[in-house]
Formats: structure tokens, sequence, C-alpha cells
């Protein structure tokens, strides 16, 4: 029989803070205080923007002109619509319900802006934003994005119409997720009706924690609410999860990249001479150009 994980700490969501005007989010890490830059490795920045309205505005909110260099940023919209641009030309829509999964790696520049219609008309806006770390070997690969769309997730239906697991990357049961990943880990969206019941088996050494993004669950026992986020001790096997109401639960389960850090701003590199050659970088025009 596994051991279920301990809980080793559940957190309630940090006071929010605004990401250009367009993304007002709680950041449960790194640099709460409480999960440092290290303890989620390889996830670095969980930014969680819960449920709210946006009022309709001609001029789309967002994010402007910023670069990225030596991980990977994951962007899932539970509500609302995001349009991004990048310095090589790639642009796209992340509709409600999809992810998209951009490996800035070697770098590049770009925008994140409220979807021009969802703008106009305002509504309901929810997301996560999730910065996954590359080991030094990758940090160089070239620039990419994975579109996941509604019907690119994989769904396993959980037994007596109780709801489904959507694998976003890493693999549940025999479903292996959409996206490809440069280092092991799941990535999952609980979608649960209430009074559903699932064990997951994730290994021990898996830096291992949960958002509660609707609704509220028993997880091994404890009951936590919307809007928590739960991280687990490296002890045990197997997280039993029981929905109190409809739940949507995001899972984050990786194995630790064992190197150094260096972050400033939007680059997470493995020395302080990488950071600075980072911004070099930007500043003589090597991610390219963008306008604002
Ligand atoms: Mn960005």
């Amino acid at each position: 029989m596994k051991l279920q994980k301990t809980i080793e700490t559940v957190l309630a969501p940090p006071p929010p803070h605004m990401v250009g005007d367009g993304f007002r989010v709680h950041s449960f890490f790194p640099d709460n205080g409480l999960i440092g830059k290290k303890r989620m490795s390889p996830f670095f920045l969980l930014d969680y923007n819960a449920l709210m309205d946006f009022s309709p505005r001609k001029e789309p909110r967002g994010v402007g002109v910023h670069p990225h260099r030596g991980f990977e940023t994951v962007t899932i919209a539970y509500h609302g619509r995001i349009a991004h641009h990048d310095s090589a030309g790639n642009s796209g829509i992340i509709g409600e319900g999809e992810v998209q999964w951009m490996t800035a790696a070697s770098g590049l520049l770009h925008k994140e802006y409220h979807e021009a219609e969802f703008s106009r008309q305002g509504g309901p806006f929810q997301m996560v934003q999730l910065w996954v770390n590359l080991p030094a070997k990758y940090k160089t690969v070239a620039p990419k994005y994975q579109e996941l769309s509604v019907d690119k997730l994989v769904r396993v239906p959980l037994p007596d119409d109780k709801g489904e697991v959507e694998v976003i990357a890493g693999s549940y049961a025999n479903a292996k997720g959409a996206a490809s990943t440069f280092t092991p880990m799941h990535v999952y969206n609980l979608r649960l009706k209430k009074g559903a019941r699932l064990d997951l088996d994730l290994p021990a050494h898996y830096n291992t924690g949960m958002l509660i993004v609707a609704g509220e669950a028993n997880i091994n026992g404890s009951s936590v609410p919307a809007d928590h986020f739960i991280l687990f001790k490296n002890d045990g096997e197997m997280v039993n999860i029981e929905a109190s109401a409809d739940a949507v639960i995001l899972v984050l389960s990786g194995e630790p990249i064992d190197e150094p850090i260096a972050q400033y701003g939007p680059f997470l590199m493995n020395t302080w001479e990488e950071v600075e050659q980072a911004i070099t970088d930007v500043n003589a025009g090597k991610y390219g150009i963008l306008e604002e």
C-alpha cells in the first residue's frame, strides 16, 4: 500500500498585485517567505489571477513588451481570453479552457493582453501563469510554442461520471499529456463533480503542490477551500482527493532540477554572469524587435 504524502503547508492567497494592468495575481511562490526559489522546482513561479470580473474596455488591458530567457511560461486560461505576440512574429489567442506552453529558453520579447473582443465585452477572468525552469543544457534552445487547445488536451474520465483528469503534461493512468517537457513532471487539471474520489500516484521525490481553482476538496483528509495552495512533503507516493463540492484542482508535480538559480526579473539562469549576459543581449537587440 502506498503512503500518503504529508501536507507541509496550506497557503491562503497572498495579497494580490497587478502585472501590467491586465493581471491581478496572487503569487504563491517563490519568495512569499514560505516557498523558496527551489522548493517547488522545476516549477519556479505560480501567479494566480483568481476569478474576478473585468469591466468592458475598448483598449485591452495587459502587460507590454518584455523579455524572457532561461525557462518556460505556461498560461492556463480558466475564464477569459488572452492574446499574445512575440518578437519572432508569432501570435495567438489563449481561449477559455486552453493552455499555452511557451519555451522562452534562449530568449524572446513578447506582450500579453486581454483578447480584443473579451476586452470590449468584459466579464469573468481567471488564469494561472506558471514558470517552469529549464536545466542548464536546455536554457539555450530556440523558443517554441505548444498551443494546447481544448481538442488537443487529453482527458481521462473518472468512473461513475464523476468528472475527469485533464492531463496537460506527464501522464495519468495510461494517458499521456499533450505537452512535451524537458524534465519529468505531471501537470493536471482535475475537473471533479461533488463526491468524486481519487488517489493520485505521484513520486515521493517529485516536488508536489495543488491549487484549488474552484470548489472545495478534502485532500488527505484536510478540507481545503478555493484559491488555496497545498504544498506536500517529499515523503509519500500518493494523494487522496475527495471533492466536497464541484471542484477544479491544478496539480503540479515534478522532478527537482538540482542546479543553482540566478533570477532577476524575467531572466532565470544558473549564474549572475548569465543574467548580466541576458540583459546585455536584450539591450543589443538580440531577442528581436516587437512594437508596443
Ligand atoms: Mn511574459
